[in-house]
């Protein structure tokens, strides 16, 4: 098709041309198509003004200057800059351009004449100008009337040649377009049809064209995506033939007995849903989303107890090796009583050992296997896996849970725990093809931690506080932004806090310094004197921030806690209340501006992961929490999983209902695969 030919087949671009565009990742006409015109970058020439007419309030305008002159400096931010001077009629402005863009700033000529866009502030001696996207004029380009649009550039593409080319390609489209919608979803959301869409984004007659023809493809986008995780779901559904387990019987019986506490009815409530999937023939694939400290890991065992009930073997990947160690020793506690066998696969084990494990899984003589990423090598197999458990599944992408699944003949159920809490909106477009349990609040009998919010004054009270939990025999975390003093990062490093304390209010106490650079095994030997009461402090990074359970640790200091995000203080506030005693979470802010300490103030009022989560999406605003990419799904052009919350929500439902037609499949998988091509076929094909 055309539309996957490369652009030569244009008239008039040649292989030079082609290069070119390559440099921009255009290889395709319908990379050329797609190739949107940056956010809010389109200039209106009936809004062109005079220099002086400016507002200079930092809001985007356009003008026309000719250059006078061009020079280079280094900014009081240390930052290289080129500055160039420009004028009209009226008046004079300075354009500053910064990093690679300087390069092409020098390269002015005084005289040359220029369409300037960009932020307009005073200055120093005439109109400072930033963000500039600036435009050589031809004798062609004055002329034309409308809105323009101004594409990202690299290399040596310029505004008007990729026009130009835009404009020769959507000629070619204009002969034969394929729809990339189902004909009665374009109807039913009144969208523009995909040539007049592709026509507006690029050169729209007026606005409000250009609105809808972006809706359309922010719509398109996220609709295709749904139907790619149904589509992935249904197939799973229908093609692999998944594994019935039976009714609960005596293991489970067995295990549930041996338990030091009796389900609350949070729990009992997901196990019911978890255990009523696995009894289905169809293969499960569910998220069991609980906040810290919910209870998630007995869960855990009670499933994959019901996996070695029936015969099977079942696995658990958890994303770093102390947390697999953790997990291996509970389930272990959990299980083993009721003769179920556990062992546990890690990355730096020796050859014999790792071997002979192996073997074991192979034979059926190892029922559940613990690990991380090592689990998905190659030589990992198993005789009959029936159920595949991911632990805090944001570190794991759909590919990585899909080449666990692909370790067994049959489709495995799968089970992925998280405790991030993720608003429902993005917990579709992100899990679009689990079904979810929710748990809610905590056991009983633990208290909820006390959060208490102090600026640098109150230091030597916290250490002092430090001090009295290490003496009653507590454990305590010291939790720091940065692992080494950083020349330019303010903010404390856990090296100097250990020294600190080391050398100070903790000198007869055994405190140990853990972070992310050390080796596996260097971490999980600190990790597991710390868990066994050798060490009382532990001074740390975020690396502890997952899973770790010590229930001892009754004290968590945050340092520099203006620098983490409210979800993230809330996972790490989660090491602690973990027994049955009064703990606290003193968050410590290397700032007293009253913004960062109302911010931090949100979590001496809530304990509840979701509402926090919430928060944070509100205070740091979109995409800073989730890249899809990270996932394993494919980024998307112009869709924006955090702004685009209500299409995501009308998308899943059309896609549900479109693929819900007879003979609807294989429509829908061809517009996928033309919509993202590689990225879902590995993931089809298994
Ligand atoms: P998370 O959901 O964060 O993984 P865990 O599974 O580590 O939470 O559980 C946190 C703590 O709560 C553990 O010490 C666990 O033994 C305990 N726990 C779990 N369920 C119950 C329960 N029903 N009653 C009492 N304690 C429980
Ligand atoms: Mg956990």
């Amino acid at each position: 098709m055309w539309w996957q030919e490369p652009v030569t087949i244009l008239k008039g671009v040649g292989a030079k041309t082609a290069a070119d565009l390559a440099l921009a990742g255009i290889n395709t006409v319908g990379d050329l198509l797609e190739y949107y015109p940056r956010q809010e970058a389109y200039i209106d020439y009936s809004r062109l003004q005079k220099i002086k007419e400016l507002a200079m309030d930092g809001s985007r305008q356009i003008f026309k200057g000719e250059v006078c002159s061009a020079r280079s400096g280094y900014g009081a931010h240390g930052k290289n800059y080129t500055a160039v001077t420009v004028r009209d009629e009226t008046a004079y402005a300075t354009l500053y351009f910064f990093s690679y863009q300087r390069y092409k700033a020098q390269k002015l000529k005084p005289g040359q004449e220029l369409l300037i866009m960009g932020r307009v502030r005073p200055g120093r001696t005439a109109k400072s100008v930033s963000e500039c996207i600036i435009q050589e004029m031809d004798g062609q380009e004055a002329a034309a009337p409308g809105i323009m649009p101004v594409y990202p550039l690299t290399g040596k593409l310029t505004q008007n040649n990729l026009r130009k080319w835009i404009r020769l390609a959507l000629a070619k489209a204009a002969e034969d377009l394929p729809e990339s919608l189902p004909p009665s979803v374009v109807k039913k959301c009144k969208l523009p049809d995909r040539l007049t869409a592709l026509k507006n984004i690029h050169f729209p007659p007026n606005w409000q064209a250009l609105r809808e023809a972006k809706a359309r493809f922010v719509f398109e986008e996220l609709f295709l995506l749904q139907c790619g995780l149904l589509y992935y779901r249904r197939q799973s559904h229908d093609t692999r033939q998944g594994i019935k387990h039976g009714a609960a019987g005596e293991l489970l019986a067995k295990v549930r007995a041996g338990l030091p506490f009796s389900l609350t009815e949070q729990q009992e409530k997901a196990w019911q849903e978890i255990s009523l999937d696995m009894q289905d023939v169809h293969p499960m694939h569910r998220i069991l989303q609980g906040d810290v400290g919910s209870g998630k890991t007995v869960i855990s065992a009670l499933a994959l107890a019901k996996a070695v009930e029936n015969g099977f073997q079942g696995c658990i990947m958890a994303p770093t090796e102390i947390l697999a160690a953790q997990h291996y020793e509970t389930l272990q506690s959990f299980l083993e009583p009721a003769g179920v066998r556990v062992g546990l696969l890690t990355g730096g084990m020796r050859a014999k050992a790792r071997r002979e494990l192996l073997l074991n899984l192979e034979l059926g003589l190892v029922d559940v296997l613990v690990g991380t990423h090592a689990l998905l090598e190659e030589d990992v197999r198993f005789k009959h896996l029936s159920l595949a458990v991911t632990d805090e599944q944001h570190r794991f992408g759909v590919e990585q849970r899909a080449r666990l699944t692909n370790k067994s003949e049959y489709a495995p159920d799968v089970l992925v725990m998280t405790a991030t809490p993720i608003p429902r909106t993005l917990a579709l477009t992100v899990y679009g093809d689990l079904d979810i349990s929710l748990m809610k609040g905590r056991p009983p009998g633990r208290k909820p931690v006390q959060t208490l919010c102090y600026n640098e004054q109150k230091r030597q009270e916290v250490y002092a506080g430090l001090l009295r939990q290490v003496q009653a025999g507590r454990q305590a975390y010291v939790v720091c932004p940065l692992i080494e003093h950083s020349e330019q990062l303010e903010a404390r490093s856990a090296e100097s806090v250990y020294e600190e304390l080391k050398s100070g209010v903790l000198k007869n106490v055994n405190c140990a310094l853990l972070h992310g650079r050390m080796k596996g095994a260097e971490k999980e030997a600190l990790m597991q004197g710390f868990a066994a009461g050798e060490i009382s402090v532990l001074v740390t990074t975020t690396v502890i921030e997952v899973g770790v359970n010590v229930p001892n640790a009754t004290l968590m200091i945050v340092e520099n806690a203006e620098r983490f995000g409210l979800a993230q203080l809330h996972q790490l506030r989660g090491r602690v209340g973990r027994g049955d005693k009064q703990s606290y979470c003193v968050l410590l802010a290397g700032t007293d501006t009253p913004e960062a300490l109302a911010r931090l103030a949100v979590l001496h009022d809530s304990e509840d992961g979701f509402y926090l989560a919430e928060k944070d999406m509100e205070q740091r605003g979109a995409g800073q929490l989730f890249g899809l990419r990270q996932h394993g799904l494919p980024d998307l052009r112009i869709a924006d999983i955090m702004r685009d919350t209500e299409t995501i929500v009308q998308a899943r439902k059309l896609a549900v209902e479109e693929l819900a037609k007879p003979g609807a499949m294989q429509e829908i998988r061809a517009l996928v695969e033309m919509q993202f091509g590689e990225r879902f076929k590995m993931i089809f094909n298994t």
